[in-house]
């Protein structure tokens, strides 16, 4: 066994980890290994669903950038007004 830990979700803005003794093996494939969890990639130190939330993170400000980068090429009327002022 070997004791394993995750970065998971945090819980009520706590950060959160998951612990667990994970069995090892031995295969003619891979030699000896830890046994996969159903709740991470294999050799991740984050659950599944702690990496989902980073890509969604990163998605989400990539739009809000690109948003923004948008509306500084193509200002509005009432941001022209204002600078006409
Ligand atoms: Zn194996």
């Amino acid at each position: 066994m070997t004791k394993r830990r995750w970065r998971h979700l945090d819980t009520s803005q706590n950060s959160t980890f998951i612990e667990a003794d994970v069995p090892r093996v031995e295969c003619k494939e891979h030699g000896i290994h830890s046994v996969g969890v159903s709740w991470a990639e294999e050799k991740s130190r984050f659950t599944i669903l702690f990496e989902w939330l980073v890509m969604w993170i990163a998605l989400q400000s990539r739009g809000v950038s690109r948003g923004l980068a948008r509306k500084k090429k193509e200002p509005d009327d009432r941001s022209i007004k204002l600078l006409e002022m």
